[in-house]
């Protein structure tokens, strides 16, 4: 079982004193400065000059510098650029500030378990990685709660790595909620596969393949979008809410019954087999040296296959719907 720490195993003063730079004030970025401020900790934002990163961070009363700026100053610098944007910003601007001592913090280990951000062998380098988006990670603080979150350590060169990052994830407002141990190579791998097989790359496949297989067998393709797209919302509310058996409870028998007998024959073998491969991928650095090269390559497959996929009916059939919709804003 997991190792879980509150806000009684977490200490601030591990941080007192410290000035903390928090590079990026996008999603997390804005709400991990804002948090950490507040709870009484000396912060220091940055982000590129001019930006509306950095007219937001002014406009909520930070003090805002260039990159190499604030670490320069800063004990502890947490990296919140978009992962694709942190590898040259990292070498150029971070790394030559990062001083003996000093922490690197990240909110995703993908840049540090495949190397494309190597800290020095003495600085700590630990993960706090809130489960939410920043919106709601300020939202919950402000309400005096928290969002969970996980911490890592990666490198303890001062032997108190783990308490600064617990310190962290405290001023963030996460130990309200439960902060829960994990090592960087867990996160990562777990992230991609998740977004691979399920949250993203799966998902979207089967409503496709659904809503194609409905069109093809003459179905109107307005009354697949509701069925296959539209639908699925409802779905994914009530697993969130409570659960499979939430779900459940609250479909009708003939929905379950269809769901019991079915599903297994969707995800059947061949597909674990798959999901197992795709994993193994994951885990050996395939995917993510795959990924590094198509984008260095500045994306000749990744700009094919967007564009394929948003000439696909069901995104034509759902432009038309959506815009029958009134609560929805446009996208
Ligand atoms: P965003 O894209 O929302 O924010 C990135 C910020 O970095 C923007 O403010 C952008 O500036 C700024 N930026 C980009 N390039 C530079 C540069 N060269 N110098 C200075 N600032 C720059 O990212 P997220 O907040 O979504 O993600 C940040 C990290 O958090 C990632 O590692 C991500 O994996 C992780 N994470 C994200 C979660 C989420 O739900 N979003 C959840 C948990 C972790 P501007 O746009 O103003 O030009
Ligand atoms: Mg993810």
């Amino acid at each position: 079982m997991a190792v879980i720490y509150y806000d009684k195993d977490a200490d601030l003063s591990h941080l007192k004193g410290e000035k903390i730079a928090i590079l990026g004030y996008g999603s997390q970025g804005h709400a991990h400065a804002q948090n950490l401020r507040d709870s009484g900790l000396d912060v220091v934002v940055a982000d590129l000059p001019g930006s509306p990163g950095w007219l937001q961070a002014e406009k909520d009363g930070l003090e805002v510098k260039t990159v190499a700026g604030a670490v320069e100053e800063a004990q502890v610098v947490m990296m919140l650029l978009g992962d694709n944007d942190q590898p040259p910003v990292f070498q150029k601007e971070v790394l030559p500030h990062l001083t003996e001592g000093k922490a690197l913090a990240v909110a995703h280990g993908f840049n540090i378990i495949y190397n494309q951000v190597i800290p020095p062998s003495n600085v700590d380098v630990f993960m706090v990685a809130p489960k939410s988006p920043g919106h709601l990670l300020r939202r919950m603080y402000e309400q005096g709660n928290g969002v969970p979150a996980l911490v890592a350590v990666h490198q303890d060169f001062t032997g108190k790595c783990l308490q600064r990052g617990l310190a962290y994830a405290k001023a963030l407002g996460s130990t309200r909620a439960g902060v829960i141990e994990t090592t960087f190579q867990e996160e990562t791998e777990t992230d991609l596969f998740g977004e691979q097989a399920v949250l993203c790359g799966g998902t979207t496949a089967l409503i496709k393949a659904s809503f194609d297989t409905l069109v093809e067998a003459g179905y109107q393709p307005e009354v697949a979008y509701f069925e296959c797209m539209h639908e699925l919302k409802l779905i994914v509310d009530l697993l969130y809410e409570g659960g499979l058996s939430w779900m459940r409870y609250s479909i009708s028998d003939v929905a379950e019954y269809g769901d019991l007998t079915r599903g297994p024959r969707v995800i059947d073998k061949r597909v674990q087999e798959e999901l197992k491969k795709i994993l193994e991928e994951v885990q050996d650095g395939t995917f993510a040296q795959e990924c590094i090269t198509e984008f260095r390559m500045n994306r000749p497959r990744f700009t094919a296959l967007r564009r394929k996929d948003s000439q696909h009916l069901i995104e034509k059939i759902g432009a038309e719907l959506r815009s029958m919709m009134p609560w929805l804003e446009k996208k």
